[in-house]
Formats: C-alpha cells, sequence, structure tokens
C-alpha cells in the first residue's frame, strides 16, 4: 500500500520515519513518501491519488485548500476548518483532522484532565483550532484563548469554542487555572531561549502542555518543571496523531504502547 505527505515544503519532516517504524512494529507492509506539490497541482495530484494511494497525510500550505477536493469530510476536521489526513478508497477520499486525536491521546496518556477544568491555548494558528476544539469536546469548564491581538483574532474559534474568551498576554498575567498550553511556535530550535510566558504565568497553573518537540525541553516546560508543575511536550502528540492516521487507513486501533515504542526510538534520532 502506498501512502505519503502531501504539502509544500517538505525537507525536514519526521513524518516518513514514524510511519516507517510503524510499518516496522506492526508488520504491515507500505511506503510512505514526500510530496511537495504546489498549490496550483493540488487538484491535479489529488486526483491521480485516488486510483494509487490507500492514504496520505496533508500540511502546510494544503490543509484548507484540499477540503473542497475531498468527496466527505469527518466532523472534528469540518468544525476545526482543516483535514490532515485523507483516506482513499473505491467509494471516494474522505478527509479527517487527526491532530485532534492526537492532542487528546496525548492529554489522556499523560493523565491530564479537561473535563470541569479551566485551560488555557497560547497562540490563534493552526495548531490551536485541533486544541480548542477537542477542549471544547472534552467541556472544559472554561477556555481562553491567548493572542497578541485579540482584535483581529479569527472569528472561526468562536465557533470552534463558542464559551472561549479571548484575551492577551496582558490579561493572562491575573488568571490561574489547570493546563496551560503552548501552541506558538515559540521556543522552538534554534531560538531555544525564548518562552510565550513568564516563569510566574507557568506557575499559576497545575500543567504545561508544549506542542513543540525539538527541543523535548523548552523554556516554557523547564519553567514549570522547576516550580514542580507537570510538563508535557508535543512529541507524544506527533506521533500519536500519525498513528491516528494509521487507524483510519488501516481500520484497526492500536495502543499507546505501540506510540511510546514509536517515539522512543525517534527520540534517539532528533
Ligand atoms: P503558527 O501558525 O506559525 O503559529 C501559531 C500562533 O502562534 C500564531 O497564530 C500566533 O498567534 C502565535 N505566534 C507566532 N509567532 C509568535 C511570536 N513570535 N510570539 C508570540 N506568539 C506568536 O504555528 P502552528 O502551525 O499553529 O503550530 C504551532 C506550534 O505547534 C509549532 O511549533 C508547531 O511545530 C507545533 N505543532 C506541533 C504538533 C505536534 O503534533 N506536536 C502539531 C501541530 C503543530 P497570535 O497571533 O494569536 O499571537
Amino acid at each position: 500500500m502506498q501512502y505519503g505527505l502531501l504539502g509544500g515544503k517538505l525537507g525536514h519532516s519526521l513524518s516518513p520515519k514514524i510511519h516507517e517504524l510503524f510499518f516496522k512494529y506492526t508488520g504491515l507492509t507500505g511506503t510512505y513518501g514526500l510530496l511537495e506539490t504546489e498549490l496550483e497541482a493540488l487538484p491535479e495530484r489529488v486526483k491521480g491519488m485516488r486510483s494509487t494511494y490507500a492514504g496520505s497525510n496533508v500540511t502546510i500550505p494544503h490543509k484548507i485548500a484540499v477540503m473542497p477536493l475531498l468527496d466527505s469530510i469527518a466532523p472534528e476536521a469540518q468544525a476545526i476548518g482543516a483535514v490532515n489526513t485523507i483516506k482513499f478508497t473505491q467509494e471516494g477520499a474522505f478527509g479527517f483532522n487527526t491532530d485532534y486525536f492526537g492532542f487528546g491521546r496525548m492529554l489522556e496518556y499523560n493523565d491530564i484532565q479537561i473535563t470541569g477544568k479551566v485551560a488555557v491555548v497560547l497562540g490563534s494558528g493552526g495548531a490551536a483550532r485541533a486544541v480548542m476544539k477537542y477542549l471544547a469536546d472534552k467541556e472544559a469548564a472554561e477556555i481562553y484563548l491567548v493572542t497578541r491581538e485579540p482584535k483581529t483574532v479569527d472569528q472561526h474559534f468562536l465557533e470552534i469554542a463558542p464559551k472561549c474568551k479571548v484575551i492577551d498576554y496582558a490579561t493572562l498575567e491575573n488568571l490561574q487555572g489547570d493546563v496551560i498550553i503552548n501552541c506558538t511556535p515559540v521556543g522552538m530550535y534554534p531560538k531555544v531561549e525564548a518562552a510565550p510566558v513568564s516563569a510566574k504565568i507557568c506557575a499559576n497553573f497545575a500543567a504545561a502542555v508544549d506542542l513543540i518537540y525539538n527541543p523535548a525541553e523548552t523554556l516554557f516546560l523547564k519553567q514549570a518543571k522547576d516550580v514542580g508543575r507537570k510538563y508535557v511536550n508535543g512529541l507524544f502528540m506527533l506521533v500519536a496523531q500519525a498513528v491516528a492516521a494509521q487507524e483510519i487507513w488501516q481500520g484497526k486501533t492500536y495502543d499507546s504502547e505501540l506510540i511510546v515504542r514509536i517515539m522512543t526510538e525517534l527520540e534517539r534520532s532528533l
């Protein structure tokens, strides 16, 4: 079976390695390649894949543009407004968003509760959309979206999580809660000396989650760790969203041990 990653510039993607490890550990046969595609060439590419691919992931900048090219879209992907996984069958091409499932599985695995809790999301980009949808579906008591520009924030967030409050970083200074989630690229390699918020703000939350996985311990997570808070990086989510795509393609479920096994081997190569 043939699988791949559809996107713009894909040189540094870890996806081929993750799926290679998936095939190795499950004993399934499959190939996973990089499909760099210009926006203008996307319709033809998807058309061609319908008869030659069993599935693909989709990344920047095609997560939204690919949606009208598909036959149907799963409810979570529709609500988020982005597709990162396609399943091709004889019946058609179907879109999903496995960042949503990967994020949820990461929280569950690390025993971070959402229902009835106060959650803060930093950054209003693409990754935050899937995170906000999960928090809303799990019925967090309060959801705060922290942005540098509350006035111009994408109004789609209020459809994803109608009860969310959009605030700026100054307002965040006075907030306490259960979990703070970094959905900004601040602190990512090579600018590892930066954090999206101060140590004082990190201390106001019981747990800190960073979607960044390189470095494994961002300054944001170190700030939480130093005051004894729970902290989790984004590597589990990265592998879990890939395994969730495989679950869709293979029509099977895989336990978290497989995710951890892939993650452990991947960590060595980072
Ligand atoms: P993005 O669109 O580039 O940025 C997300 C948001 O971060 C922006 O919309 C912006 O929100 C805020 N931001 C950007 N630069 C900033 C700065 N210098 N200071 C403060 N805020 C800033 O990124 P994304 O695609 O959503 O991804 C966000 C992060 O999550 C990346 O590091 C990505 O690698 C990671 N990620 C990880 C996984 C995983 O599986 N682990 C999956 C997806 C993404 P405002 O304008 O509202 O402030």
